[in-house]
């Protein structure tokens, strides 16, 4: 029998991604390489480079791994002082080289690239407008939609005409764009993926990073500066950096979801510490919900911080009774015989010379479908602990992301139709809790304006153009 391993859990109609602009330094596509091996949590399924050697754009893509995708030839093929960079995860059915960013287009100005972290909600009246008009699509990604609009304005400057694309787009966006001669990144009215700028000195002259996460800074020796504030273009060139704010403000909607799960423990997220973040949530989920128990252990490697919080705020041991494989690829062959606990050993193991006998407390980040969460209980179970109490570093999640967090349907998340109870009595655990909604910005010492949490609450700060099949929205205050 072949597991997709990849695909098992998630299959949603939205991608996650990773980005990376790099403009002015001579050697531009190695730093994009190393920073998207750097951002690979935010995609595994494809990975793409773009760079500018001042007359030409010039490109590798592929699907996989950052690492598989390239080598030490294709990189130096990619001459040039400027490059972005992107990865995706994404559904099954819409994973094909055709999808990979960056996507490329020429038009009158010359050419662009474009690399794109986030969730057009109007992409399909769009497409369906600018397909009437005459425009031929390529691929079956949102994201192509901004590059039609570039190409159909009539501004002057390429950067006017990415402001114009722009003001039609609704949704979430952190965005780059490549050039001959200049990079552009944009991030959306709301913020709600994340973009951060730095910069990186070479030969006494700096050069500009625009990435996704600050780890990605952090391996590349560049200094971060700020964020790529939330409406903010910037056009990089040969004078330097120069800042465009063309858009109405916006409520701030920045994704909470990042410091939940997405955004690596060493990243910077919205001005806080990831790991920090996560720790604080486990304090509180301690405070909020404690219970009689011998040990904390975590789900690794999402749970890892908050079950050292709430270890350290219970004053109970904190022990790694899961042993995570990090080398488990995207398929495997299961014996013909059945195997207990089968699909989730493959990736994770339960320690019984840690839990057997033991009251354990089990730590993880959120629970989607819950089908994960149920193995991973009973495989606890079979190695003789005594009771098994799941805590949750996050509220329930009960509604889908339409703004590029992969979620499946509402009507599969498990929280949008059971209670806790039910979904306790599921997992098979002796007693299940979350961290509550004001427990969450309290870890982060927030008072929640400011974030989108619509995974949580169903509120979402930017109503759907269309709407994904199976999804119900709650809407409030559609601005746009
Ligand atoms: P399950 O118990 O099957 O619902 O799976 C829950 C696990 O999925 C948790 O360990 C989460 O860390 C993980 N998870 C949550 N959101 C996502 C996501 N968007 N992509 C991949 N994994 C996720």
């Amino acid at each position: 029998m072949v597991h997709d391993t990849a695909g098992a859990v998630f299959d949603g109609f939205h991608e996650e991604c990773g980005v990376v602009g790099v403009y002015g330094h001579p050697e531009a596509a190695n730093l994009a390489y190393l920073a998207l091996y750097s951002l690979q949590h935010r995609g595994q399924e494809s990975a793409g480079i773009t760079s500018s050697n001042g007359q030409t754009l010039l490109t590798h893509k592929g699907m996989g791994l950052v690492a598989d995708i390239f080598d030490e030839k294709l990189i130096r093929r990619l001459k040039g002082p400027s490059a972005i960079g992107h990865n995706r995860y994404s559904t099954a059915g819409s994973t094909m080289l055709k999808n990979t960013q960056p996507l490329l287009a020429k038009y009158t100005l010359g050419s662009v690239a474009i690399a794109h972290n986030g969730n057009l909600v109007n992409a399909e009246e769009l497409r369906v407008r600018l397909e009437a008009g005459g425009s031929i699509f390529q691929s079956t990604v949102d994201t192509e939609v901004i590059l039609h609009l570039i190409a159909a304005s009539q501004a002057g400057q390429p950067v006017d005409r990415i402001i114009d694309a722009l003001s039609q787009v609704r949704g979430a966006y952190s965005l780059v764009f490549l050039s001959e001669d200049h990079m552009i990144a944009a991030r959306d009215p709301y913020g709600f993926r994340p973009l951060v700028l730095g910069r990186i000195k070479h030969a006494g002259k700096t050069g500009y990073v625009v990435t996704s996460e600050t780890c990605a800074l952090d391996l590349i020796g560049a200094q971060y500066e700020r964020e790529v504030q939330a409406g903010e273009i910037i056009l990089f060139d040969a004078h330097g950096m120069t800042c465009y704010n063309p858009f109405p403000r916006a409520p701030s909607a920045r994704c909470i979801f990042e410091h939940v799960y997405f955004a690596r423990p060493d990243s910077t997220m919205f001005g806080q510490n990831v790991y920090h973040a996560r720790k604080s949530f486990g304090r509180q989920l301690a405070r909020e919900a404690p219970v009689e128990a011998d040990v904390v252990i975590p789900v690794p490697d999402s749970g890892v911080p908050a079950a050292l919080g709430y270890a350290e705020e219970a004053r109970l041991p904190f022990e790694m009774g899961l042993i995570r494989n990090h080398y488990v690829g995207r398929t495997f062959i299961e014996p013909q015989s059945s195997i207990r606990h089968f699909g989730v050993k493959v990736k994770l193991n339960a320690q019984a010379d840690i839990l057997c006998g033991k009251r354990v407390i089990v730590v993880d980040d959120s629970i989607v479908r819950g089908t994960t969460c149920r193995k991973i209980v009973k495989m606890i179970r079979a190695t003789g602990a005594r009771e098994v109490h799941l805590r949750i570093s996050a509220p329930p999640t009960i509604a889908p992301c339409f703004y590029g967090v992969d979620t499946p349907t509402r009507r599969e998340l498990i929280a949008s139709s059971h209670s806790v109870e039910e979904i306790s009595r599921y997992v098979t655990a002796d007693s299940l809790a979350y961290l509550s909604e004001e427990g969450m910005y309290a870890g982060l010492q927030v008072n929640g304006n400011g974030f989108c949490d619509a995974c949580f609450t169903g509120r979402y700060p930017l109503a759907l153009g269309s709407r994904p099949k199976g999804s119900q929205l709650s809407l409030f205050g559609e601005q746009g």
